[in-house]
């Protein structure tokens, strides 16, 4: 697949985190330079000592950004900025957002630049490793509201009326063999992704449950597609059908299965 990531889309979370890394290390430098005075005061070799561990996590911080963003910017991903995604998606993240909310700037749209990068992150990486266990999670709010089947247990007992994206989602089930799981709330998913311990995740969400399945479920790889929401949040969303199929075709699931 290709992600359909444009540079200007790369370039808004590569910014934010760049500029929060940098934000960070000076904070950092900060406190440590306030501390410091306070730990030389007791003895030197503690002050000495406070000084390294404070700057080898500045120059840690630094050094984890630059590599993702290297990553990031030439979609290439390696063992090492596959360990350190933790970094970003668990710590960096948070404060990103907190950046983007000081300067006024939409979340989901930082969230959806996030995702667009972990998305050609991740696919670089399961297309090396290929996927032998595929989970493919669905909100519910992907079923019309006022269908009484439940395919939340299974969703197989979805009749294909097509009225909703789950009957062209059961259609896909059967001809790839897919687990496909329909999740009630983010408890629901925790478990499921739990019990099945997939090799890669297809979640569909809208922005903020996807980052916090994200972040969640790290460090399993996740790819995640937001949403359309036609209708307003958690009722009748959608979900293109057709770019599920293109990531199955993308990571070659039918030969790797
Ligand atoms: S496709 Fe039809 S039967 Fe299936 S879940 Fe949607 S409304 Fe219900």
């Amino acid at each position: 697949m290709n992600s359909g990531l444009s540079p200007e889309k790369k370039r808004i979370f590569v910014s934010f985190l760049l500029a929060t890394s940098i934000v960070v290390v000076i904070f950092i430098a900060l406190i440590g330079y306030i501390s410091l005075k306070g730990v030389s005061e007791i003895s030197n070799i503690l002050g000495i000592i406070f000084t390294l561990i404070i700057a080898l996590s500045g120059v840690f911080l630094l050094f984890s950004t630059l590599i993702l963003v290297a990553a990031m910017i030439s979609g290439k991903q390696s063992r090492l900025s596959m360990k350190l995604r933790g970094v970003v998606t668990k710590l960096l993240f948070p404060v990103v957002l907190i950046v983007a909310k000081i300067l006024k700037v939409d979340k989901d749209k930082i969230i959806r630049s996030f995702i667009s990068v972990n998305n050609e992150l991740v696919l670089d990486f399961v297309k090396q490793k290929g996927v032998k266990k595929l989970l493919i999670l669905l909100p519910h709010c992907i079923q019309l509201d006022n269908c009484e089947l439940k395919v939340s247990s299974n969703i197989m007992n979805c009749k294909k009326c097509g009225r909703c994206d789950i009957g062209d989602l059961a259609k896909l089930s059967e001809k790839y063999n897919l687990n496909i799981k329909v999740a009630t709330g983010g408890t629901i998913a925790r478990r499921i992704v739990k019990e099945t311990m997939p090799d890669l995740i297809i979640a569909v969400a809208c922005e903020r449950d996807m980052l916090s399945g994200i972040q969640d479920t790290y460090p399993l790889p996740v790819i995640g597609l937001i949403n359309e929401r036609p209708f307003g949040p958690c009722i009748n969303t959608k979900v293109s059908v057709a770019m599920i199929e293109k990531t199955l075709e993308t990571i070659r699931y039918k030969e790797v299965r």
